[in-house]
């Protein structure tokens, strides 16, 4: 288990710095049991940047903070013991998995099913307009 830590130590400070880069201080809020370190980025966000970049740069780096999110949560359960567990039907998650999605909580079955039913919320939020929610 002790590989599995360390990658997932990798993973969360390489996702950390590509936030760093892409600007904009780390809130505490955003990066809950996550690493301690939350002061903020000295980079200002130059003025000069278009809209257009600004738009991708947001939606990277939301896609990063949810990655940062999982990490740091797959880093919890590892020390909790409910690592590798899936959180949805409480099965073993497969070794070769994990391996390859080292922050997954849920089993290939699960994962599955969640999908199709994301497809599925979609279609109905396609036909009743925009009833996107949080999860
Ligand atoms: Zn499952």
């Amino acid at each position: 288990m002790d590989e599995i830590r360390i990658k997932l130590e990798t993973e969360l400070r390489e996702a950390i710095g590509r936030l760093r880069q892409l600007g904009g201080g780390i809130t505490a809020e955003e990066l809950p049991g996550a690493i301690g370190d939350n002061s903020p980025c000295a980079d200002e966000v130059d003025e000069i940047q278009a809209n257009e970049s600004r738009e991708l740069g947001f939606v990277t780096r939301t896609m990063l903070v949810e990655r940062v999110n999982r990490i740091a949560d797959a880093l919890e359960r590892l020390s909790e013991g409910d690592y590798g567990v899936c959180v949805e039907c409480g099965e073993t998650i497969a070794p070769a998995r994990l391996r390859a999605l080292p922050e997954v909580q849920t089993c290939i079955r699960c994962q599955d099913r969640l999908e199709r039913l994301e497809r599925r919320m979609e279609t109905v939020g396609a036909l009743f307009g925009d009833t996107e929610e949080e999860i």
